[in-house]
């Protein structure tokens, strides 16, 4: 699977200011250019939040240093009366590669839609960002069997209309609920079986070799101690990382992920 770089994405939430969020940064690259181990596979980006984008950006620039990042959030709307609301444009100058869409706190928060999902994917190919689209059942549904129907349709939903172009460089990642922020983590298999379902879903959808480019994370309390397993699931193609990656050192080795 390793034609796709692995993604290692850390998901700050609304954690770090941006004097936090500094030092954390500071201490993951000085971690990340440790010559004592190999960090080299996988591509490692951050998400902080959107106040703390500005300090990111001079510190990855001034420094050049190995880590890429993006924001948790955007309007579908490019500009205008939206108080509160972050366009895509502001993102894209402030250097993000990445954007998520519709994390799952995003959806049971704010009631994000399937809908608005696909609105943001498309305000961010505008601007030039790579949105990481979160998908995920949560528990009731798990418990009925019905996880993969779930997340196919949530998938389905959100990437409506979209060219095979723009999923084949999209970035899906598979959080179920359940396993977000609980210590619960989804076992290897589980994470497998719903990255092969959705790069299934996505050559029918599409093609095989659209399907076979575009990466599929897993999140859910992963850490350094159960990423290296859940990384052998031949579909899984990093990981979404939340609480664990606001410790530089465990987030750095959950980074050089044994295989
Ligand atoms: C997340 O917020 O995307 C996440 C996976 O969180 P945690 O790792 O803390 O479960």
């Amino acid at each position: 699977q390793f034609d796709r770089t692995p993604l290692i994405a850390g998901n700050w939430k609304m954690n770090m200011d941006h004097v936090q969020a500094i030092t954390l940064l500071q201490k993951l690259a000085w971690t990340l250019d440790d010559a004592k181990h190999d960090y080299s596979r996988a591509e490692v980006a951050v998400f902080p939040p959107f106040t703390d984008l500005r300090s990111v950006q001079s510190l990855v620039d001034g420094d050049d240093l190995r880590v890429v990042y993006g924001a948790q959030d955007l309007s579908d709307k490019d500009s205008g009366a939206y108080t509160g609301d972050i366009s895509g444009q502001f993102l894209a100058k402030l250097g993000c590669t990445y954007v998520l869409v519709g994390h799952s706190e995003r959806r049971t928060i704010h009631g994000e839609t399937d809908e608005q999902c696909n609105a943001k994917i498309a305000a961010a190919h505008r601007h030039g960002l790579v949105p990481v689209l979160c998908v995920g059942e949560g528990l009731e549904v798990r418990q009925t069997g019905e996880h993969v129907a779930f997340t196919l349709e949530q998938l389905r939903g959100s990437i409506a209309g979209l060219e095979a172009e723009r999923v084949a460089e999209l970035v899906v990642a598979y959080e179920p609920v359940w396993a977000i922020g609980t210590g619960e983590v989804a076992g290897p298999g589980d994470a497998q079986e719903m990255a092969a379902a959705i790069r299934e879903e996505l050559a029918g959808l599409y093609d095989e070799a659209t399907a076979a480019k575009t990466r599929i994370l897993y999140g859910g309390s992963a850490k350094a101690a159960n990423a290296g397993a859940i990384l052998q699931g031949k579909d899984v193609d990093g990981v979404l990382v939340g609480g664990a990656s606001l410790d530089a050192e465990e987030f750095a080795s959950i980074a050089r992920f044994e295989q």
